[in-house]
Parts: C-alpha cells; sequence; structure tokens
C-alpha cells in the first residue's frame, strides 16, 4: 500500500497517517518531522531548512527530494509507505514520480483531505506537543487533564513556532499556491480520492478504510 495524504497544515494529514500506522505496519514518512529532527540536532541541513520553516515558507524542492528519495530506500519501505507532507509542489510530484518509477513502487493512491480555512486556523492555533514523548494535544478539541502538561509522561507541552496564527496564515496561501494545484495533478493520473476532513477524526479514518478497500471517488 503507497499512499499520498494530500492537504493543507492542519487538515489531519498526521493523526491519519499515525493511525495507519498502527493498522498497515508500514511506515509514515514525514517531510515536516525529518526537518525538525534535523532542525533540533543542528545539522546544516537543519540550519538551512529552519530559516525557511520559521517563517512559514517551503524548504527547496532539492532538499525535500533528497530527503525523500533516500527514504523511500529504506528496507522498510517495501510492503509500502504513508507519505504525509510531501509532494507539496508541482517539482516534487514530478521528481516523485521519476523516483518511483526508479524503485519500481508505483503509488496507489491520493488521499485529498478538505478542510475549510477557518478551521484550519482554529486546530493549529490550538495545538501543542509534548517536549518529551512527542505525544499531541488540542487546548479545546484535546486538552491535557493537566494545563500546559503531558497526560501521558508529564513532559511539558510547547507550541511550534509555526503554529503562531501570521505563520498559519502564511502557511496557508503557500499551501493554496503551490501545493493545491497537486489535487489535479492526481486527478489526471486516476489515483486521487477526495475526503472531508472536516469530519470528526474516527470518521474520516473510517471513510479512509472504505477507500483503501474499495473503488475511488
Ligand atoms: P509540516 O509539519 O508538514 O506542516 O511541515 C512543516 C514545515 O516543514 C513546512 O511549513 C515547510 O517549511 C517544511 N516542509 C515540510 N515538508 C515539506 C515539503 N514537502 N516541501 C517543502 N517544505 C516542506
Amino acid at each position: 500500500m503507497r499512499i499520498i495524504l494530500l492537504g493543507p497544515p492542519g487538515c489531519g494529514k498526521g493523526t491519519q497517517a499515525k493511525m495507519m500506522v498502527e493498522k498497515f505496519g508500514i511506515p509514515q514518512i514525514s517531510t515536516g518531522d525529518i526537518l525538525r529532527g534535523a532542525v533540533k540536532e543542528g545539522s546544516p541541513m537543519g540550519k538551512e531548512a529552519k530559516k525557511y520553516m520559521d517563517g512559514g515558507l517551503l524548504v527547496p524542492d532539492e532538499v525535500v527530494v533528497g530527503i525523500v528519495r533516500e527514504r523511500l530506500q529504506n528496507k522498510d519501505c517495501a510492503s509500502g509507505f504513508i507519505l504525509d507532507g510531501f509532494p507539496r509542489t508541482l517539482p516534487q510530484a514530478d521528481a516523485l514520480t521519476e523516483v518511483l518509477k526508479e524503485l519500481q513502487l508505483p503509488l496507489d493512491r491520493v488521499l485529498s483531505l478538505t478542510v475549510d480555512n477557518q478551521a484550519l486556523i482554529e486546530r493549529l492555533s490550538g495545538r501543542r506537543t509534548c517536549r518529551e514523548c512527542g505525544r499531541g494535544y488540542h487546548i479545546k478539541f484535546d486538552p491535557p487533564k493537566k494545563p500546559d502538561f503531558c497526560d501521558a509522561c508529564g513532559g511539558s507541552l510547547f507550541q511550534r513556532d509555526d503554529d503562531k496564527e501570521e505563520t498559519i496564515r502564511e502557511r496557508l496561501t503557500v499551501y493554496e499556491n503551490q501545493t493545491a494545484p497537486l489535487i489535479a495533478y492526481y486527478r489526471e493520473a486516476g489515483i486521487l480520492a477526495v475526503i472531508d476532513g472536516m469530519k470528526k477524526i474516527p470518521e474520516v479514518q473510517k471513510e479512509i478504510d472504505r477507500l483503501l478497500g474499495g473503488g475511488l471517488d
């Protein structure tokens, strides 16, 4: 099962990807997580990427394509993968098509999650993450029992720099201009399925299950 989760920041790609990892036992490849890891490590790539990420802009195509090309060659991708947050531009999509052709791993489905902008801003601005174990919360929709601390491990919660309101707006504009054209790209390829991401998490999950088991919309 080789899948792309496509959609604006805050549409639920990461949440659904994590549930699919559990269910299907295939890896989630999140370029955002990989880049944040590089920033934390302070590697040269992380230092370069941080300049773009802090402003809500996209990291250059060559950098992310290089990351994904390498990651897809890992053994754990042989039985499938879920791409979360990649591709985000037409050149990235073209590069992915080439890499997958070389590796003889054709894509099965592109799941496009749609959510309106007001809801995205509310979801992203309330998002918090545990500094210790990485568990995610939302101050309104999924608050921790003790404000600012993780229920699971007691670690302190933080807000991603790019989840501050001004940066969120920039990220949404970048999505509209650079990433939304991929919906038509994959529709033309005949592998696009559209999912209403405004629904509750378990309902979206059910819809994904149905689509992966059945036909395309
Ligand atoms: P995410 O966690 O997917 O929202 O990604 C966070 C940030 O990482 C984005 O705002 C970009 O700056 C960068 N990033 C992640 N994936 C990509 C990508 N495929 N292309 C370019 N930049 C990316």
